[in-house]
């Protein structure tokens, strides 16, 4: 089994970072500092670049859910195991993506 005070300290790391990030999208959102009036073709384009940004903050969301879940496994010794099939992912692959919950034959599967 793969040391997991490095994995969680990277997961933490990596929380903190997101959370970081979605705050900076959804304050974004706000247009906290955009004037009001703004005409038609502008209002177009800032709704454009709305559904960019609810797109970057829903993916960064569900990236914070894996690392919340994943923080989760470790604290209760389930960390490394496949959702799927209950073996234990390769260290190789928890290295890469320290949140993935099923192992490659599985993920490759369900894509
Ligand atoms: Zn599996």
């Amino acid at each position: 089994m793969a040391n997991t005070d490095t994995v969680r300290d990277s997961l933490i790391e990596k929380r903190a970072e997101l959370v970081v990030r979605l705050h900076k999208i959804t304050s974004d959102v706000r247009h906290a500092d955009q004037p009001m009036e703004a005409d038609f073709a502008e209002l177009a384009v800032q709704r454009e670049n709305d559904q960019v940004i609810d797109a970057l903050g829903e993916a960064t969301r569900q990236e914070l859910t894996q690392v919340n879940r994943a923080l989760a496994s470790i604290d209760s010794g389930e960390y490394g195991c496949c959702s799927e099939c209950g073996k234990e992912i390769r260290v190789e692959r928890l290295e890469a993506l320290p949140y993935s919950t099923k192992c490659l034959e599985c993920a490759s599967r369900s894509e």
